[in-house]
């Protein structure tokens, strides 16, 4: 609940700060209406401290009302011609995915959220995936990705409809999102999850911790929505179904004023030197056993054969082999190619989270006992410098033929 004590002198400086447009001065003092969302950016400015909020202990608060799982559905531009001018990134259908065997679970709706400044039909693909609903909001203010401004009617929508749990792709933009909502509406937030699931009607948040060495296992009894972020290709696509999710136009008003940050100018790179790890269908990684940073390099070859990229351990990213954005693992990138060969890695734990959903994995390490033969699909016990080279003949003979 929100109050103005008769302390208010009527300055009026809580009005423009309000990012919902909930402030009115009436009889020169301040009222506040139902838009507001208790934020607390109004108290932050009032000079003498007329503005008091008061919330609920949570420990005895009823969450009834909190009904449905939602996922923030992410928009990228897309880079064919003729196409809608932004698609739905494939981390929200894995989310919505995963988001439907959790409402199943609960006996509640999946809802997808989508802030655009113009729909092109988006709840096809959202219902292919399993939704519900789609609680739309058009607005020409969310052509870009703004912070303060997402962040804004994010609030707005879960104050308005209370979900009982909200998803966040792991993304750039879901890291920062995501932890905005979750301080303005004082909610826990647990991120990076890999796996999910429902325990006596809360969700089950699975994160690995302390290095990787354990699985940590996060439940939020006193908050909701439950939040938790998850990265692209944790988690498994469905088959799409014969559904449209039904649409909700929701009619936010977004100040203009609250975005700290414009965006000048844009560019959009197409080189392949940008190409991400993550969108490749083929992955050859190699670790430490690789030697050397000019060994490395056959590994080019192998992946240019088969039309893939090349990743690698973090050893061999802190060996300098390969650069950063291609490390695989907790502390690099999550992959899910349809077919992964790991070359002189160990199989680390950290390494493993990152690649074990890849449809097919072979490993190739000169060590029988390596962890990594216990996820690959294919081993080959041998020198990676002795058969890697043989791999390469033997694709391109095949491809020539
Ligand atoms: P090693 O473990 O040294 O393995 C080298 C392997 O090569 C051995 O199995 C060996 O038998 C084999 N080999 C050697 N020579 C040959 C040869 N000639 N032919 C065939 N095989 C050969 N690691 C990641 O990969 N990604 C991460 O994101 C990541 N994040 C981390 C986060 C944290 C917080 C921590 C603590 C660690 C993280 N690590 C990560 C590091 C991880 O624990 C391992 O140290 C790392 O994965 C080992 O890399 P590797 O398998 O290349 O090297
Ligand atoms: Fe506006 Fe936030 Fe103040 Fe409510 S708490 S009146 S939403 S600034
Ligand atoms: Fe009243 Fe404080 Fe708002 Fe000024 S900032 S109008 S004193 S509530």
């Amino acid at each position: 609940m929100i109050t103005v004590s008769n302390k208010c002198i009527g300055c009026g400086k809580c009005v423009p700060v309000c990012p919902f447009a909930a402030v009115q001065m009436i009889d020169k003092k301040a009222v506040m209406n139902e838009a507001c969302t208790f934020c607390g950016a109004c108290v932050q400015v009032c000079p003498v401290d007329a503005i008091t909020i008061e919330r609920e202990d949570p420990i005895h608060k009823d969450f009834s009302a909190h009904k449905g799982v939602w996922v923030f559905i992410e928009l990228e531009d897309a880079h064919t011609k003729g196409k809608p001018a932004k698609l739905i990134r494939k981390v929200g259908r894995e989310l919505l995915s995963e988001g439907r065997k959790l409402a199943d679970t609960l006996g509640e709706e999946l809802c997808a959220v989508v802030l655009t400044d113009k729909n092109p039909g988006y709840e096809k693909e959202i219902g292919a995936y399993g939704a519900d609903k789609v609680y739309l909001v058009e607005n020409s203010e969310l052509v870009e990705y703004n912070t303060d401004v997402f962040s804004t009617v994010i609030v707005a929508l879960i104050n308005r409809h209370k979900p009982s749990v909200c998803l966040y792709p792991a993304t750039i933009m879901g890291r920062d999102l995501a932890p905005r909502v979750a301080t303005a509406i004082y909610v826990g937030l647990t991120a990076d999850c890999t796996a999910l699931s429902i325990k006596d009607g809360l969700l089950l948040q699975s994160r690995p911790a302390f290095g990787g060495n354990i699985m940590a296992d996060i439940l939020s009894p006193n908050s909701r929505p439950q939040m938790a972020t998850v990265r692209p290709n944790v988690m498994k696509l469905s088959e799409p179904i014969d559904k449209v999710a039904v649409v909700i136009n929701e009619d936010i008003k977004i100040n203009k004023n609250i975005k700290r940050v414009k965006v000048i100018e844009r560019k959009i790179v197409h080189d392949k030197a940008s190409a991400k790890i993550e969108n490749s269908d083929v992955i050859v990684s190699g670790g430490r056993g690789m030697k050397d940073i000019n060994k490395f390099k056959v590994l080019e070859e192998l992946a240019s054969s088969l039309n893939g990229m090349v990743g690698a351990s973090r050893a061999a990213v802190d060996l300098g082999f390969k650069e950063k954005t291609r490390q695989v693992g907790q502390s690099g990138t999550t992959v899910s190619p349809k077919l992964y060969v790991a070359c002189g890695i160990s199989g680390a734990v950290q390494h493993i989270v990152g690649m074990k959903s890849s449809d097919i994995i072979i490993a190739i390490n000169k060590d029988p006992n390596a962890p990594i033969f216990n996820v690959a699909k294919y081993g080959i016990v041998g020198d990676v410098h002795n058969i890697v080279p043989k791999l390469v003949k033997a694709v391109q003979k095949r491809i020539k033929k």
